[in-house]
């Protein structure tokens, strides 16, 4: 300021003392006159300039002058500078704040006291069909159309949340959202919306295996109860009291069944998956079910006169070692087995075989005859208590479990179950093993080889 007086006071005297060397007190006022016109608009000039740049507000305009003018443009650069840093900060903290929201696997709608978006994420954008750029500032209850919200939203009492159906939700697929309102601010709302299809499904899924074990448990429970009173009330002969306790076995029997395959499914579900420590034989898993499928058969042939030709090709097993568990394996092979022998009709074919496919999987195959599954029933056979034939299934003993044993088992393996069939024709269900599981045994740890002599005779035989 003082500069500022000094230069005006300065460039006056100048003028004054120019203007008396060249004439008198008149030339002298004269001069001071002009001296202080062509100040005051040299000053008004580089005030101009000054707002005319913090008009445009462009830091990089700023104009270079010393004096007041020039520490005014300095001081204005310097805040414009402060304020522009803090509304880039602000703005990369709201971009990363709303990126945050983004990621966020829940759906998130801003709305503004009228209930208009003012922003939502992808999620919100999905679970409810909104176009996050064109339903901008579009009013929510336009949008959302479902009853249970409008009258959810309506009501104003945002203490709970609300389930709906989402975008593209059929009866087929269905898409089950939780929504819940929250207030915040003056008037604003807050919407946000979770995915619980799985929930819902995994409910569903528990709601119906409770009313299947019960069904199951219940139903040879009914037929006992039934007989244990015929016994109680009636003076039976002998013979008859012994028909009616091997009935009142073969029931009990059955719920042990039930339970114990109950029991393996919770046990396979709650327990870590077999590593690659324990090595299993193969061709003892497999000569395992020819022995079993052999006595199943004769079971099932002593009742309606006809065996099963079963035929076991499973040379490419010797000397194989599969890592995993021992009885989780024997009970997958033999699971499959036993179903081509039971839904076989006596007299039917049934080929199983073991053979190594060319990039070191190996495969375990079980062909039948029998009556063959329709398509639509195949991807829902190794669901619990699923069963195509269910009268069939239990006259065979089955408890509907078999295939979800199999699948958990060939799962927790890292194996793969392949299931093809066509009806009147017959099935095939094959599991591959991977590579990584397998190992050929040592051949001095291998079980001698048949000799040609036996070979021929068995061939003979
Ligand atoms: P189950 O104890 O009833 O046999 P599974 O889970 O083992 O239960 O099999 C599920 C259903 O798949 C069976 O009820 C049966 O209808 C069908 N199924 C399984 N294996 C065969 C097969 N080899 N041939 C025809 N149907 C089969």
């Amino acid at each position: 300021m003082t500069f500022r007086f000094l230069t005006f006071a300065g460039a006056q005297l100048l003028a004054v003392l120019a203007g008396w060397s060249l004439g008198d007190a008149l030339g002298a006022l004269v001069a001071l006159l002009l001296g202080t016109w062509l100040w005051f608009l040299l000053d008004l000039w580089r005030g101009l300039r000054v707002r005319r740049w913090l008009r445009k507000g462009q830091l990089a305009d700023a104009p270079a002058m010393g004096g007041l003018w020039g520490e005014v443009a300095d001081r204005a650069r310097r805040m414009l500078r402060q304020l522009v840093k803090k509304a880039e900060d602000s703005e990369a903290r709201l971009q990363e704040f709303l990126l945050a929201i983004q990621a966020s696997p829940n759906g998130v709608v801003l709305l503004d006291p009228e209930g208009h978006i003012e922003w939502c994420n992808q999620t919100a954008a999905q679970h409810f069909g909104f176009d996050p750029d064109r339903d901008l500032m579009q009013s929510i209850g336009n949008l959302l159309r479902e009853p249970v919200f409008a009258a959810y939203y309506a009501s104003r009492d945002y203490s709970h949340d609300i389930v709906m159906n989402g975008r593209g939700s059929t009866l087929s697929r269905p898409v089950r959202l939780s929504v819940h309102l929250h207030g915040y601010g003056e008037g604003r709302r807050l919407l946000l919306s979770r995915d619980i299809t799985a929930l819902d499904q995994a409910d569903a899924m528990r709601r119906d295996f409770v009313a299947n074990v019960s069904h199951e448990i219940r139903t040879p429970l009914t037929v006992l109860s039934g007989f244990i009173e015929t016994l109680q009330t009636l003076n039976l002969e002998d013979h008859e009291r012994q028909h009616y306790l091997n009935l009142m076995s073969q029931q009990a029997s059955r719920m042990q069944t039930v339970v114990s395959d109950l029991l393996t499914l919770s046990r396979l579900e709650g327990s870590p998956a077999p590593g690659l420590t324990e090595w299993v034989g193969v061709q003892g898993l497999l000569m395992h079910c020819e022995q079993e499928s052999q006595a199943l058969s004769g079971v099932i042939g002593s009742h309606n006169g006809r065996r099963h030709q079963i035929h076991f090709d499973i040379e490419a097993a010797r000397g194989v070692d599969l890592a995993g568990s021992h009885n989780e394996l024997q009970s997958a092979l033999s699971n499959l087995v036993s179903n081509a022998v039971r839904y076989t009709p006596g007299g039917g074919s049934i080929q199983v075989s073991w053979h190594t496919l060319p990039d070191g999987r190996a495969e375990f195959d079980v062909r039948d005859s029998g009556p063959g599954i329709a398509p639509e029933h195949i991807p829902r056979l190794t669901e619990r208590f699923y069963r195509v034939d269910r009268s069939r299934s239990r006259e065979t003993g089955g408890t509907g479990l078999g295939l979800a044993i199999v699948k958990h088992v060939v799962q927790r393996h890292g194996a793969q179950l392949n299931i093809e069939s066509t009806l009147g024709v017959g099935s095939r269900f094959s599991i591959v093993f991977p590579a990584s599981r397998l190992r050929q045994a040592a051949p001095s740890l291998m079980g001698p080889a048949p000799s040609a002599g036996a070979q021929r005779a068995k061939e003979a035989a």
